[in-house]
């Protein structure tokens, strides 16, 4: 929620459209540093939290800047980030809030092993800096270096966090989808689900970002679009709405914001996610809904497979170039290498190939 003017604004914001949660920039996303919290600020959100029955240990989900990259190979861009995500934990404590939602970064290039330890590393530090916030490690789109776009990489730098109660996981829908994992209905999601309980383990899940997909199934776009408007449809969101294991955990809505709307647009997605609690698959209404939202957003799916293909087509024609030049250099590249992977712009080394070999074996 928009929170201009001062944090506490955000819960008069998510009031006013019915939310039972939701998320909030600590500070400003675009600067390192901001101004400390003043104790006034801090007392109004406390207070308008009571009255309108907001608990902050479980029901507001601050997301982290998008630029903190915990795992850069860099010690001194390291550095810059680590400061920014444990000042954010720290207004996190001071607002009484539990939960930390933050992206976990990139390798750059460089090992990726590495990058996942260091990750381990400043999350236990951030840990031992302050008393009680969760943090939770949000999957990712897949593109390039990015950590988090495997199941994964999430469950071993879990498996780095010395006390496991502070951290947790958040369930992206649109960046699941678009890093490969099909979750287009019950039975595909309840194939991921145990999926991430053999890897990770249901008891870290911490909350769900609802979005669907602009881009196509397997783009490692993170292009996040209106429910039922994208690739991913409306059918999940019902399965996910009629879930009992994900009572009782934030569910954030992170649909983009068309020219002239501002977030309490959000409102309309709330009332159309509490509709489609109870409702079954083959529901008139419901189907009816389905396709009439699924219209609503054909023509930028068309726009955005378009674009899919032709990036496919270039990547192809790169690919076998490479192929054909530098077999000597290179070393005879694996066969039927997915073309996807070579949509990064980034150098490739060979630790991003060999990540990609571990993913053919999964
Ligand atoms: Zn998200």
């Amino acid at each position: 929620m928009a929170a201009s003017g001062g944090i506490y604004n955000s819960v008069i914001n998510a009031r006013k459209i019915g939310a039972k949660s939701f998320a909030v920039f600590l500070k400003s996303p675009r600067r390192w540093v901001s101004k400390d919290y003043t104790q006034e600020e801090i007392d109004k959100f406390g207070i308008l939290c009571e009255k309108h029955g907001y608990n902050p240990r479980t029901d507001i989900l601050p997301h982290g800047q998008y630029f903190i990259n915990l795992a850069n190979p860099e010690s001194e861009k390291e550095e810059k980030s680590y400061k920014s995500f444990v000042d954010d934990l720290k207004r996190c404590e001071q607002l009484g809030i539990g939960l930390y939602n933050f992206h976990p970064g990139s390798s750059l290039d460089s090992d990726h092993g590495e990058a996942l330890k260091r990750l381990g590393k400043n999350i236990n530090r951030g840990i031992k800096e302050t008393k009680f916030v969760k943090i939770v490690i949000e999957n990712m789109a897949g593109h390039g270096n990015l950590i988090g776009s495997k199941l994964e990489d999430i469950g071993k730098v879990i498996e780095m966090v010395e006390d496991k109660e502070r951290i947790g996981v958040c369930i992206d829908t649109c960046h699941t989808y678009s890093a490969g994992y099909d979750i287009e209905d019950e039975s595909k999601f309840g194939e991921f689900l145990k999926k991430f309980e053999e890897v990770i383990g249901m008891n870290y899940l911490s909350s769900v970002h609802l979005n669907d997909s602009k881009a196509p199934f397997n783009s490692n776009r993170d292009l996040h679009q209106k429910l039922g408007h994208g690739y991913l449809g409306l059918e999940i969101f019902r399965v996910i709405c009629n879930l009992e294991k994900f009572e009782g955990i934030p569910i954030i809505l992170e649909t983009p914001i068309e020219k002239g709307e501002d977030d309490l647009r959000y409102g309309e997605e709330i009332e159309l996610l509490n509709w489609l609690i109870g409702k079954k698959k083959e529901d008139e209404e419901y189907v009816k809904k389905k396709e009439e939202l699924s219209l609503k957003g054909k023509k930028e799916r068309e726009e955005q497979m378009k674009k899919y293909l032709v990036r496919q087509e270039k990547e192809e024609k790169k690919r076998k170039k490479e192929e054909g030049g530098n077999t000597k250099k290179r070393g005879i590249r694996e066969n039927g290498e997915d073309i996807l992977s070579q949509l990064s712009k980034k150098k490739k080394t060979t630790t991003t190939r060999k990540e990609k070999e571990e993913k053919k074996e999964d």
